[in-house]
């Protein structure tokens, strides 16, 4: 039997809406899919007619081709990933790829075969490919049944200028938008639960995501920054982060808790928190900030205390799960891959200091005046400057020099 060479093909719904921008979205996918892929044997990625098409080396074996297509499945902007050969225009070759993608998929009893050509160029037309490629298969296979509605397979076959691709098996993929196609964005990230999955979020509607990560050194251990980069590694994976800056906030954190009533400390740490990271942000162009916050689900996360930690930035602060519940976070988290990393126990810097009552209802005039009596400028620019950047692998991101 004629080897065929083996492709994935990537399937977007979502980016071919996009009209104009249509090819730069696509070439930015394009270009995510060749860096994250380096460790697989891809020959070329070309875009074909609405898909971006994955060519793997010859003597690429089944087994690499899944693990492939579901490593692509997890990138941001994919909606779909098929697996399957590359073939001629001709119908006994596509005959034969498709009984070689059918072999491929095992336990299955019904399918059926949905063809479709880009150019009406291809003689043949779609409803006689089903049915010739549908009869071959057949023959080769008594024991299939062919099914219109709700098949286990969809042997899809598409004739798309000079060759042919036909495929089988076929995996949702998480769908988005391509990272680096929405801008840049600051995500408080520490080591817990939900701000990993926050961060994952925003990379999967197309943003570049710069981590700002607050650790209790030099009063704590450095346990949350090893957590912290563990978490980073994961989103590396798919490219859904570039760099994380971890900021020493332990001195500043006694400090306050020193001068600052015990009811409103929680909201001034977490005031400063957001203004150093407003202003990194700034620092590297990310046009809002990110967290992990969930309504009600602790003290600090109040509708009036979430009143209070915004008025201390002027940038949008997004918090992608602030309408969902702990389980449904933690099933993001298992999905993502950050669920074992984050359960782990580190010193939080905010748990440091934490106070025994902390204010659930805290008036933004009160905050102001505490916070009036600290030198939260000098402070912001001291921390901004003392943030230590780790890197990560994102093809969406140009690196800025740190200052
Ligand atoms: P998480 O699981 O993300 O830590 P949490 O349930 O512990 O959230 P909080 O501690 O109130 O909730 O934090 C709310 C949000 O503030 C976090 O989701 C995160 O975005 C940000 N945050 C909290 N602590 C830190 C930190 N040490 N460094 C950076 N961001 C933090
Ligand atoms: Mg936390």
């Amino acid at each position: 039997m004629t080897e065929f060479q083996r492709i994935c093909l990537v399937h977007y719904h979502e980016i071919g809406l996009k009209g104009h921008n249509r090819s730069t979205f696509e070439m930015r996918l394009l270009k995510n899919l060749e860096a994250l892929l380096s460790d697989f044997d891809v020959v070329t990625i070309h875009r074909i007619s609405g898909r971006l098409c994955v060519f793997l080396r010859e003597g690429t074996d089944w087994e690499t081709e899944k693990r492939c297509a579901d490593f692509i499945r997890k990138v941001p902007g994919v909606a779909r990933v098929s697996s399957g050969y590359k073939c001629e225009r001709d119908l006994a070759q596509m005959e034969q790829a498709a009984l070689a993608a059918m072999a491929d998929v095992d336990d299955f009893t019904s399918f059926k075969v949905q063809a479709r050509r880009n150019h009406t160029d291809f003689e043949v037309g779609s409803m006689d490919m089903n049915r010739i490629i549908g009869a071959a298969l057949c023959e080769a296979h008594p024991e299939k049944q062919v099914q219109m509605k709700n098949p286990d397979v969809v042997v899809g076959v598409e004739v798309v200028q000079n060759a042919a691709y036909v495929y089988a098996r076929s995996v949702r993929g998480v769908g988005g938008l391509p990272v680096g196609s929405s801008g840049k964005v600051a995500c408080l990230l520490s080591s817990g639960i939900d701000s990993p999955v926050a961060t994952w979020r925003m990379a999967r509607r197309g943003a570049v995501c710069i981590g700002v990560h607050f650790s209790g050194r030099p009063q704590t251990s450095d346990t949350s920054e090893y957590l912290v980069d563990d978490i980073a590694h994961v989103l590396e994976r798919t490219g859904c982060i570039g760099r994380v800056y971890v900021v020493p906030f332990g001195d500043y954190q006694r400090e306050i808790s020193l001068t600052v009533p015990p009811q409103l400390r929680v909201i001034m740490y977490r005031r400063l928190m957001f203004k150093v990271a407003q202003e990194i942000a700034h620092r590297e162009g990310a046009k809002a900030l990110v967290t992990g916050e969930s309504l009600g689900q602790v003290a600090s996360q109040t509708l009036d205390n979430i009143r209070c930690t915004d008025a201390a930035v002027d940038m949008p602060v997004f918090r992608p799960l602030i309408g969902t519940d702990k389980l449904e976070i933690i099933d993001m988290a298992q999905q993502v891959g950050t669920f074992e990393i984050s359960s782990q126990d580190a010193p939080d810097c905010c748990t440091l200091f934490m106070p025994r009552n902390p204010e659930t209802h805290a008036q933004l005039e009160d905050v102001l005046e505490a916070e009036s009596a600290l030198p939260v400028d000098q402070w912001v620019s001291e921390l901004a400057d003392a943030a230590e950047p780790h890197d990560y692998k994102c093809p969406g991101y140009k690196k800025k020099k740190p200052r």
